[in-house]
């Protein structure tokens, strides 16, 4: 993000326009609706302008703008039209330690103008960097067919209100008072009778929130997928947002973190193979106090909850506790790297069966049943599996599996780092070096990439298929 957005408080401050035509007009057009005290500079200003003048709206100079013209702006625009006069324009402007824009130029400017959607005082700024104007104006469009233009005066009655919503205790029932305000009862109450309807209407709604009962918290044992924020559930998504506090393992990405509310506690949990890690009972005692004092916490984690996430341990320490919680299933990692590589589990005539391994466990790298492994037509995926790689394999060929047996490594899958790596069995451990595999990867034992597969296939004599799976 090169431009940082914020709203700059214009009240009683000057803002400089170098260029009277077309160009000014349209700036012109969004800073008339701020408090600012509005300059603009140009010899035959564009019609509008004079109207503006007239109107007392703003201060039309009829010369072009000149040294000290600038002093005490806040902001200067060069909007002549014409590259030499807007340098002239910026040398003022910066001499007087405004900020300078030049229309349409964004190397030279200090600032960009987003598009505006205007619902004041709710503003919704955007901006692409300059990078999409056509995106900026569609996203414009939809927001302002999307919000309905009484949504102004709801806020202003509302922050006039902010006081006596105050007594309401802090938290999740002042803020179910403020949703049943925007959702429901402010907009019926406008459409029936009007802004004083809205304020009776707030009175109302502070009692009847007042004798509500007070909720008990609850946990929300989620599946967050392998990343991609695309790939969670919808109903992980609205848990997601309305929790108090957000409790996630190391591999939940950034991006679906950002879809939680900006007032919610966040905390990580992480659990890192080579660093300082959080404890089980720890992240179990976390969850219980959160829920005991009240609050609706999203226990986030990576894929799916019931696959190698110790999700028993925190159910019975919720249960324990007397906590009501619900699992929220998720997009397992291997799914994820299945559809990434255009394979499926099974596939009749293939393997009738498929196995989700770990290479690590508690007592360190994972025992499993490799004969039955190593057997051919054998398909598993082998999570926390890249650094007991060489004990897998090794495990693998010393039960008679085929050394060139595929396998494929599939690190941070869905994510934009996503990395592929196809090799085989008595490889796999080179390989996964070699190709710098060091994040969370899935490794695909006995299945290769859809178009390897298919050539396979193609040379192999395929057994006859029976019937459905
Ligand atoms: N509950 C998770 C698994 C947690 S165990 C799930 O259902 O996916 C952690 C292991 O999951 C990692 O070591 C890695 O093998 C795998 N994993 C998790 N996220 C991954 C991702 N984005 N890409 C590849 N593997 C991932």
């Amino acid at each position: 993000m090169r431009h940082f957005p914020l709203f700059r408080d214009l009240r009683g401050r000057r803002v400089v326009v170098s260029g009277a035509g077309e160009t000014a007009v349209a700036k012109l057009r969004l800073l008339l609706k701020t408090e600012a005290t509005t300059v603009v500079y140009g010899a035959a200003p564009h019609p509008q302008i004079a109207r503006w003048a007239t109107e007392r709206r703003l201060i039309h100079i009829d010369r072009p703008i000149d040294h000290g013209d600038a002093l005490c702006a806040a902001m200067v625009y060069g909007a002549n039209e014409d590259a030499v006069e807007d340098a002239r324009a910026a040398i003022i402007g910066h001499a007087a330690g405004a900020l300078v824009n030049i229309v349409d130029n964004l190397e030279d400017s200090d600032f960009i103008t987003p598009a505006i959607v205007d619902r004041d005082p709710v503003t919704i700024a955007i901006g692409t960097e300059g990078a999409a104007p056509v995106l900026a104006r569609r996203i414009k469009a939809e927001n302002e067919e999307r919000l309905p233009h009484s949504l102004g005066t709801l806020a202003r009655i509302g922050q006039g209100f902010r006081d006596a919503a105050n007594a309401l205790p802090h938290g999740r029932i002042r803020r179910r008072f403020w949703s049943r305000y925007y959702d429901e009862v402010g907009p019926q109450a406008l459409e029936v009778g009007g802004e004083e309807a809205v304020v009776a209407a707030l009175h109302a709604l502070v009692a009847d929130i007042s004798e509500e009962a007070p909720e008990t918290g609850t946990v929300a044992l989620i599946g967050a997928g392998p990343g991609d924020p695309e790939l969670l559930t919808l109903k992980a998504r609205n848990v997601l947002h309305e929790a108090d506090v957000v409790i996630h393992d190391r591999l939940v990405s950034a991006d679906i973190l950002e879809l939680a509310r900006r007032e919610a506690i966040v905390i990580e949990v992480g659990k890192n193979p080579n660093g300082a890690s959080w404890k089980q009972e720890d992240i179990d005692a976390l969850m219980v106090e959160h829920a005991a004092n009240g609050a609706h916490v999203a226990r986030l984690k990576s894929g799916d909850p019931a696959v190698f996430g110790r999700l028993d341990e925190e159910m019975d320490a919720l249960d324990a506790a007397g906590i009501p919680f619900t699992i929220i299933p998720g997009i397992t990692a291997a799914s994820a790297a299945a559809a990434s590589i255009g394979v499926s589990w099974t596939r009749r005539g293939r393997n009738a069966s498929f196995r989700l391994l770990t290479g690590h466990d508690v007592a360190g790298f994972a025992e499993h049943d490799w004969r039955g492994l190593a057997k051919p037509g054998q398909a598993a995926a082998i999570y926390m599996g890249v650094r007991a790689s060489r004990f897998l394999s090794g495990r693998l060929l010393m039960h008679g599996a085929a050394a060139d047996t595929p396998v494929t490594a599939i690190e941070n899958v869905s994510r934009s780092d996503q990395k592929i790596v196809a090799t085989t069995l008595d490889r796999l451990p080179d390989a996964l070096a070699g190709a710098g595999i060091t994040g969370p990867a899935i490794l695909f034992l006995g299945l290769s990439p859809r178009q390897a597969m298919a050539a396979a296939d193609d040379i192999a004599d395929p057994i006859p298929a029976t019937g459905g799976q």
